[in-house]
């Protein structure tokens, strides 16, 4: 089931000229973008999509991010071998082992039950167990568990950045993530200069589902 052919492998190299024409320069992330087959973290009713770079439904109303979006994300990590990362919002588990393939330690923490599972038994099929450790919860309040971090990514859009995630984060450790309203969010990174300062920049507009949680959008 989990096969991986010329074809498969052809359409992502493809993907890939097509994200670097966008703008993503870092050659490690393209080749961690090559070394995981995409259409495996599918339903198979988009398998034949899977190397589009587009969004597409993962379940429960969730989505696997566009391409582009993780590429971007990732890059925008600047992650060095052997760094611990959290990722907030684990979905279909893609973007975890896009981390994994950047040679890092990855934590990452999914609040929908479902999705957790899928995605435990997805990292354990794959053999990224030992790269990666999925928990169920809350993650706009972090995970205090494993903290500081590297770098914390959040792959869903938040009304404000949570200062509880500032707090987890090494000195010089960045805090990417998307911000905004339900439509679109700015991308934004936040690195920790030293116990009290932060610097901030922003980048380009996304469309993220909406990240939950006491520190992301009360659902009524
Ligand atoms: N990174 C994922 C895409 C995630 S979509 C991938 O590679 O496929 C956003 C995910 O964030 C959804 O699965 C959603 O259930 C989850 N989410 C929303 N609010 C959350 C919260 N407070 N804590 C953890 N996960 C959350």
């Amino acid at each position: 089931m989990l096969e991986d052919t010329f074809q498969h492998k052809g359409l992502r190299k493809k993907l890939i000229e097509e994200i670097r024409r966008k703008g993503i320069k870092d050659e490690r992330v393209l080749n961690a973008l090559m070394a995981v087959p995409r259409h495996w973290f599918l339903d198979s009713v988009f398998l034949q999509h899977a190397y589009q770079d587009k969004a597409f439904p993962i379940e429960e109303g969730q989505t696997i991010s566009q391409p582009y979006t993780v590429a971007f994300q990732t890059e925008l990590l600047q992650l060095q071998p052997n760094q611990s990362v959290l990722e907030i919002g684990t979905g279909s588990a893609y973007q975890a082992c896009i981390l994994a393939e950047m040679g890092v330690k990855v934590y990452t923490i999914e609040y929908n039950e479902i999705l957790f599972k899928k995605a435990r038994r997805m990292i354990d099929i794959l053999r990224y167990d030992k790269k990666v450790q999925c928990f169920l919860g809350d993650g706009s309040q972090g995970l205090p568990r494993f903290a500081p971090y590297d770098a914390i990514l959040v792959t869903a859009g938040a009304p404000a950045v949570p200062e509880s995630l500032l707090f987890q984060l090494k000195i010089g450790g960045r805090l990417v993530i998307p911000v905004g309203d339900n439509k679109t969010q700015k991308m934004m990174r936040i690195i920790r200069k030293n116990e009290k300062q932060f610097t901030q920049e922003e980048f380009e507009n996304f469309s993220f589902v909406p990240l939950l949680g006491k520190n992301g959008w009360q659902i009524k």
